[in-house]
């Protein structure tokens, strides 16, 4: 689903997503590449694995070699306190990493963007929380995917947020609109 992210009063734009996907395998480097985006900052925690897991399922893995092939660049942006996991999936996965102040705050994704060398009008974020990656995607003016979380288990002071989220979605939805299909082709117009 899509957003019409002017639409929202602007209390609300800071945590309105350009799209709101159910994982990120719905992504496709056709799609990014259509709106100009040539790198994408990934969120780690039950947006690649699930919480803590060091285990990325294969589906996932299987999508990030696509993206890679198709050239869209790739960088985690994480706010765990976990270096260790975040090291050995960055080399397992071949995908750098950004350290920094933590999401919301913008440092962490800039440093991301500097490492690919790509600038915000070319570069998209995806993650599972409208007040970490969402905000801080917003706030430095990037393309935002809202992935569904992948899995129910984690952080406690996460779930605090997710009952504000559903608040929050409870009033973005009178904006979403659903995904653009190619229009049909009719054999008078040819
Ligand atoms: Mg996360």
């Amino acid at each position: 689903m899509r957003f019409r992210k002017d639409a929202p009063p602007r209390w609300l734009r800071r945590w309105c997503p350009d799209e709101h996907v159910q994982s990120v395998v719905e992504i496709t480097p056709e799609r990014l590449q259509a709106r100009g985006i040539r790198a994408l900052l990934l969120d780690l925690d039950n947006t690649i694995t699930p919480w803590r897991s060091p285990n990325v399922p294969s589906e996932v893995a299987k999508w990030i070699r696509t993206m890679q092939a198709a050239g869209i660049k790739l960088c985690f942006v994480s706010n765990t306190r976990n270096l260790s996991r975040l090291r050995q999936l960055s080399e397992q996965l071949n995908i750098p990493y950004a350290r920094g102040p933590m999401k919301p705050r913008r440092a962490m994704l800039r440093r991301a963007l500097q490492l690919l060398g790509v600038e915000p009008q070319h570069a998209a974020i995806v993650g599972d929380q409208l007040f970490t990656d969402v905000w801080s995607g917003n706030r430095l003016g990037i393309y935002t995917i809202w992935v569904r979380p992948m899995h129910p288990r984690e952080f406690i002071g996460t779930k605090v947020s997710r009952a504000i989220e559903r608040w929050l979605l409870k009033r973005l939805k009178p904006y979403q609109e659903p995904d653009e299909t190619p229009a049909p082709v009719s054999p008078e117009s040819e």
